[in-house]
């Protein structure tokens, strides 16, 4: 046998997302071993033996974890996982070594590999750092979505779309809802251009009265709250002859599709 150990708890019920993993791996008793177990709560498990397939499957497609035997025939795991870092998409990278190549675990981890764990190792262990694994990339995606749905910050403006809450430099302002709504849609689409009729059309929608000078009032008195010095606004900013626009003035500049994309 190859040093494995059986894996004595199954993973079903403990929490991990199913998920897709690459195992590369030469010795194909543990490959096989690995996919035994992974396959448990993965609903993927594929198996490359050598460092030419490793590579052209592990750039195919994205993956959720690439399980990364360094002695490879063929391309060595050290260079697939240099070249991975280079791509745009991140994987998590879990290396297996020889206990006695401390110099390649830590050049590995200085390439950018996750974690490792060393031959022989137990089935147990493995699975442990393969759940770790996942969990510590589900908690970022937990963090990053909830930063990316929930606020929006700009300078030093912040908008708290759960709780529609507007600090400015550090200070609560409050805005009625329709000022929210204008704010939150200028925000969402900043450096974007937009007529005044666009604007009555997606933020006070269908029921507007159809007034263009209701949009002027709106973002005056939305100026007069948010912005540091409103007769020089610095996040809402006027597009002579066609509208608004939120961001920074100097940009409009170079972007003058944003202002042909208005007029269109
Ligand atoms: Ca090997």
């Amino acid at each position: 046998m190859t040093g494995l150990t059986p894996c004595p708890e199954s993973v079903e019920g403990l929490g991990v997302d199913r998920k897709s993993v690459l195992v590369v791996e030469d010795e194909r008793d543990i490959a096989q071993l690995l996919k035994l177990h992974l396959s448990e709560f993965c609903n993927e498990v594929v198996i490359a033996n050598n460092g030419y397939d490793a590579l052209s499957v592990a750039e195919a497609r994205r993956w959720n974890l690439i399980i990364l035997d360094l002695g490879l025939p063929g391309i060595g795991g050290l260079e697939i996982c240099r070249r991975l870092r280079e791509g745009m998409h991140y994987t998590p990278v879990l290396m297996l070594t020889a206990r006695a190549a401390e110099a390649d675990r830590i050049r590995g981890l200085d390439i950018g590999a996750d974690d490792y764990v060393t031959k022989p190792f137990s089935l147990q262990e493995l699975v442990a750092r393969v759940r770790a694994i996942f969990r510590r990339c589900a908690a970022l995606q937990a963090h990053q979505g909830a930063v990316a749905s929930s606020v929006i910050q700009h300078g030093g403006l912040s908008i708290d779309l759960d709780t529609r809450q507007v600090d400015v430099d550090g200070r609560v302002v409050e805005l009625t809802a329709r000022e929210f709504d204008l704010l939150v849609h200028f925000a969402r689409h900043s450096g974007r251009v937009y007529t005044r009729a666009q604007l009555l059309d997606q933020v006070w929608g269908y029921g507007h009265d159809g007034y263009e000078h209701t949009v002027n009032s709106h973002i005056n008195r939305l100026r007069s709250k948010i912005e540091p010095d409103p007769p020089r606004p610095r996040y809402i900013l006027t597009v002579w002859g066609v509208g608004y626009r939120f961001g920074d003035a100097t940009l409009l500049r170079q972007r003058p599709q944003d202002v042909q994309h208005a007029l269109n």
